[in-house]
C-alpha cells in the first residue's frame, strides 16, 4: 500500500513538473517592420556636383589648380613650384623637377587632366612619361600610350612595376585625358608591416583600368616594393627625364575621405 502511495506521490509531482514547464510562457518575437531597417542619422553632407561635362571641382574639393597658378604646390625642396603655367593649364618643366602639393592627404578622390602635346616624339617609356604619386610614394603611371607600347605595368593607368591596367583607353595627343583617381590610405602595424596595404581605383577617361587594386609597397624603377610606415602625404608630379615633349595639366581637385 505505502509502495502504491508513494508510487502515486511520485507520478503527480512528475505531472505537475511537465506542467509547470509546459506552462512557462517567453515573449513573442516582435513583428519585423519597414521601420525596424531604416536610420536616419546622420544624413550625407550636401555637396553641389561639378558640372560632368566639364569636370568642374564639386563644391567640397580642395582645388589644387584651376589654371591660374601653383600656389598649392611646391618643388619638393622648400621653393615654389617652376612649371610654367598659361592658357589655363601648367605644362611641366622637366629642367624644374617634380612638383609636390602643400597639403598632406590620407584616403582621397583625386581628379586630374592631363594631355599629350601633339607631334610627340619618342617610344615605350620615353615618351609623355610623368605620373602621380600618392601620398608621395605610390605612382599610378601617366605616359603615352596611344599607339606606343612598352612593358605592361608600367602602362598608363599602372601601379608603376605592380599592377597592369585592364585597358588603354588613351585619348590621342592634342586630346585631354582624364583621371579620376580614389585611394584608401594603408595602415601599418607596429613592427612596420601593413596592417591594411593601400588600395587604388583608377577609371581613365571614363574606363575602369584599376579596380580597388592592392598595393604592394613603394612603386621602384629598380628593385621590388618598399614597405615603410607613413602617415598622410602630399600629391607628386612627375617631372620625368625622358626626351619627349613635356605633358601638361589642368583641372586638378581632391577630396579627402575620412
Ligand atoms: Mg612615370
Amino acid at each position: 500500500m505505502k509502495h502504491i502511495i508513494t508510487g502515486l506521490t511520485l507520478s503527480l509531482w512528475t505531472f505537475s513538473a511537465l506542467f509547470a514547464q509546459e506552462q512557462k510562457t517567453y515573449p513573442e518575437q516582435e513583428p519585423m517592420g519597414p521601420k525596424m531597417t531604416e536610420y536616419w542619422t546622420p544624413q550625407p553632407k550636401v555637396v553641389t556636383p561639378g558640372d560632368i561635362l566639364t569636370n568642374t571641382a564639386p563644391s567640397d574639393a580642395i582645388v589644387l589648380f584651376d589654371g591660374k597658378n601653383l600656389s598649392q604646390w611646391t618643388n619638393g625642396k622648400g621653393g615654389d613650384a617652376g612649371w610654367r603655367v598659361h592658357d589655363g593649364i601648367v605644362t611641366v618643366d622637366k629642367s624644374k623637377g617634380d612638383i609636390v602639393t602643400r597639403q598632406s592627404f590620407g584616403s582621397f578622390q583625386l581628379h586630374l587632366e592631363w594631355c599629350v602635346p601633339q607631334g610627340i616624339t619618342g617610344s615605350s617609356q620615353g615618351r609623355g612619361n610623368s605620373g602621380v604619386f600618392l601620398q608621395d610614394r605610390y605612382e599610378v603611371q601617366i605616359l603615352d600610350n596611344y599607339q606606343n607600347e612598352t612593358y605592361v605595368n608600367g602602362y598608363v593607368g599602372a601601379i608603376y612595376k605592380q599592377t597592369p591596367p585592364m585597358a588603354n583607353p588613351m585619348r590621342k595627343p592634342g586630346e585631354w585625358n582624364v583621371y579620376d583617381i580614389i585611394y584608401t590610405a594603408p595602415v601599418f602595424k607596429e613592427d612596420g608591416s601593413f596592417l591594411y596595404h593601400p588600395y587604388v581605383t583608377v577609371i581613365l577617361n571614363g574606363v575602369l583600368v584599376q579596380n580597388h587594386t592592392e598595393i604592394w609597397g613603394t612603386t621602384e624603377y629598380i628593385g621590388l616594393p618598399k614597405v615603410k610606415p607613413h602617415g598622410d602625404g602630399p600629391l607628386r608630379l612627375q617631372a620625368h627625364g625622358d626626351k619627349s615633349e613635356p605633358i601638361s595639366f589642368r583641372n586638378i581637385w581632391v577630396r579627402p575621405l575620412k
